[in-house]
């Protein structure tokens, strides 16, 4: 009679729990912003009105209520889990035990599950344990448990799994005191096991035991970091009610990635051995534990599991001090339900985030094996792909050099170019601005004009006085040139040297899935450029000999200037002819200049000042013309480096590389075959998972339709 009520109870419940998780599931992503803390308060937290549940797990299918479609949802993770979904980046919601060495992790699961695990002092689990409890699938009488690890799956019983996982660890992490993050799965098919998966990771400890390495601490902890860091995890904190929880160094792992501690659950174990203040411990939370605290009492020596249970029971119930503790925070059927309320939370939580991530990810291996190069079959495929990868690197090249595209180094500053050329230009105008206009020259040193003058006197001529020889205006001028010659010289090699890096750099991306190529694009690229440099540097040296040898110019701006400077031969003459004891004047563009010393000279000062006022006129027009017309052949050598040198070029380099090059492009490059490989692998992977997923989905709306 009970029995039946029960059942119609369960129904009752199941169905409706799948019009709720249906919800769920596909009001996921909204359902995701809401506290999982406020939903655990709602929904895990609520008084269970079904009592039965709680009290006679050791009878009934353990969580019969475990609604169906949570249990595909569950199967379907595990199944990923399986797979290894987690290498392709993908998270699962996982619940993770953490806890101090020896805290009592190994005995929780056990008490949850019912069988015995490797137990005891020191280090015993030193590899992840995957512990996958099964129990609503299962109503055979006869427990069924088995490992997988490694590739492997070995039948074992409850009597042997110890000495089953013992052997296993030894395999992966061996017979020392080592530790491995690779993990070794435990399922467990019983009847009154809670539907529950949960990993069991290696205690932390700060101090090596005898044997073990000395950064044994930090191996565990990075073990530890990668499972409790992913929000997709539920951290189960195991704590000794014998220690003081701030101290726990588990405690301080779990703060470290989840704060406010709104995924983190708490069990005490050992309340048999320190009862005193327990129930202070638990309500005063000094440790922020936002899911709660479940008091509990492992098996102790060689109890069975279902006397330590009644143990447990008695002891809640009548320790003086235990007792007072709620009902909803003591015991393992307590602990069970909450776990496996709050996996079914975060399962229906994550589950429509994971369909999405698995999709983006296929996409994404997808693309990345398109657009890896074909496989080439003869020689007219490879020719095609080399006459291709020839025209993508013009391409690129023409994007970057000549037309200031550079949307495939969007991040590389260094690679843009024409900005990056303009820069180097207008440093070099600044260059030969500054070292032909010495300003401070002449500012104390008596030798304003002395230059002119002297040359003046050496191109002295039999003739009229007031036509000064053109001689010294060119020599002066070429002295001039041979000062800055220098300086255009130094900036062709600055140029080419930029663009032989960006010529190489382009050049090896596109050769990067056929390594065969490579050297010859490189020697390609070494010897187009050092070609556009030579040619730079002789068109550089014929642009500074036309400046020596010849003087002229169209440009206004020169007789402009001229005039303008020459105004001030009337300040410097009066200057000259005063005797004011201040000889320091203003003479643009040098500024103050000390003029004094010409005093001495007569008319060849007025034939010096002229002629400087020419130089210095003249000079800015030299300056724009070596600045200008080196910029325009810079221009057109880069297109010629385009379109027609560097075809010819790479084909030389090529083909004349050897007999045979063009078979060589016929070999997939073991990168290349790798890489492929990967993507393969993982794309099967990922659509395999999809498919897990929908089979899951699929069988949720059949019970769904079944039900109604
Ligand atoms: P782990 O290193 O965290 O996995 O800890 P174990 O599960 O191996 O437990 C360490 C020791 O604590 C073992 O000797 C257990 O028997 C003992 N232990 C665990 N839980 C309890 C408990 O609730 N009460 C008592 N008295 N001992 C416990
Ligand atoms: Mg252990």
């Amino acid at each position: 009679m009970e029995r039946s009520g029960g059942v119609e109870h369960q129904k009752k419940k199941t169905a409706g729990g799948v019009e709720h998780q249906k919800k769920k599931i596909t009001g996921g992503v909204k359902h995701q912003e809401k506290n999982i803390m406020a939903v655990v308060d709602e929904e895990a937290l609520g008084k269970d009105e079904d009592n039965r549940f709680v009290k006679s797990i050791d009878n009934v299918p353990f969580f019969s209520q475990f609604n169906d479609h949570i249990r595909h949802l569950l199967d379907a993770v595990d199944r990923l889990r399986e797979l290894n979904v987690s290498k392709e980046g993908i998270k699962l919601p996982t619940i993770v035990v953490v806890g101090d060495q020896s805290s009592g992790k190994s005995s929780v699961l056990e008490s949850l599950a019912g069988i015995s695990l490797p137990r005891g002092q020191g280090i015993c689990t030193r590899v992840p344990l995957i512990m996958r409890l099964q129990g609503s699938h299962y109503y055979s009488s006869e427990p069924q448990l088995h490992l997988e690890y490694q590739g492997k799956t070995v039948q074992t019983s409850e009597e042997e799994v110890s000495i089953a996982i013992n052997a296993a660890t030894e395999e992966i992490a061996g017979k020392q005191k080592g530790v491995s993050d690779n993990p070794i799965t435990l399922v467990v098919k019983k009847k009154s096991v809670p539907d529950l998966t949960m990993v069991d990771l290696p205690g932390i400890t700060r101090v090596p035991v005898l044997g073990q390495p000395e950064d044994i601490y930090e191996q565990i902890s990075k073990i530890i970091m990668e499972y409790i860091t992913p929000k997709e995890t539920i951290i189960l904190n195991v704590l000794s009610a014998t220690v003081d929880f701030p101290t726990c160094e588990s405690i301080r792992m779990s703060q470290a990635v989840d704060k406010s501690g709104e995924r983190t659950l708490a069990v005490v174990t050992k309340s048999d051995k320190a009862p005193e203040g327990l129930l202070e411990k638990v309500t005063a939370d000094d440790v922020n534990i936002g899911l709660g605290y479940v008091c509990v009492r492992n098996r102790i020596g060689d109890e069975s599991y279902e006397e330590a249970r009644e143990e447990e029971a008695s002891l809640f119930d009548l320790h003086p001090l235990l007792s007072m503790i709620d009902k909803s925070m003591v015991g393992i059927p307590v602990l069970a339900e909450r776990l496996v309320k709050i996996q079914s939370i975060i399962i229906g939580k994550c589950f429509p985030e994971t369909i999405k991530n698995i999709d983006a990810k296929l996409a994404q291996s997808l693309q990345q094996l398109r657009s890896l190069p074909r496989k080439l079959n003869n020689l007219t495929e490879a020719m095609t792909a080399f006459v291709q990868i020839v025209g993508s690197a013009k391409d690129s090249l023409s994007k970057l050099l000549l037309r200031g595209e550079f949307d495939e180094y969007p991040d590389d500053a260094s690679m843009y170019c024409p900005a990056r050329m303009a820069e180097k230009l207008n440093a070099y105008s600044e260059e030969l601005g500054r070292r032909s206009s010495s300003a401070e020259e002449f500012s104390d040193n008596r030798r304003f004009l002395m230059d002119e003058i002297a040359v003046l006197r050496n191109n002295a001529k039999i003739g009229l006085p007031n036509f000064f020889p053109r001689s010294t205006f060119t020599t002066l001028l070429r002295r001039k040139l041979n000062e800055v010659s220098g300086i255009p010289l130094d900036f062709v090699h600055t140029i080419w040297n930029y663009l032989e890096g960006v010529v190489v750099r382009v050049l090896t991306a596109r050769s990067e899935n056929y390594p065969q190529l490579l050297s010859s694009f490189r020697r390609a690229a070494d010897s187009l450029v050092s070609k556009m440099r030579e040619e730079s540097l002789a068109f550089v040296r014929e642009m500074v000999d036309m400046e020596k040898n010849a003087d002229y110019t169209s440009n206004p701006e020169y007789i402009n200037t001229w005039t303008n400077l020459m105004t001030q031969m009337q300040t410097l003459k009066g200057v000259l002819s005063g005797n004011n004891a201040e000889t320091k004047i203003e003479i643009r563009p040098f500024g103050q200049v000390e003029v004094g010393h010409l005093r001495l000279f007569g008319a060849e000062v007025d034939e010096a000042f002229d002629i400087k006022m020419r130089i210095t006129a003249y000079w800015k027009i030299v300056i724009l013309r070596l600045v200008d017309s080196l910029a325009l052949y810079l221009q057109t050598s880069l297109s010629n480096l385009l379109y027609k040198e560097m075809e010819e070029v790479i084909v030389k380099e090529f083909v004349g590389s050897g007999n045979g090059s063009l078979e060589r492009l016929l070999f997939e490059s073991p990168d290349v075959a790798r890489k492929r490989a990967r993507l393969n692998d993982s794309v099967k992977l990922l659509k395999e998972s999809k498919l897990v997923l929908s089979n899951a989905m699929d069988r949720i709306e059949n019970a769904v339709e079944n039900d109604s």
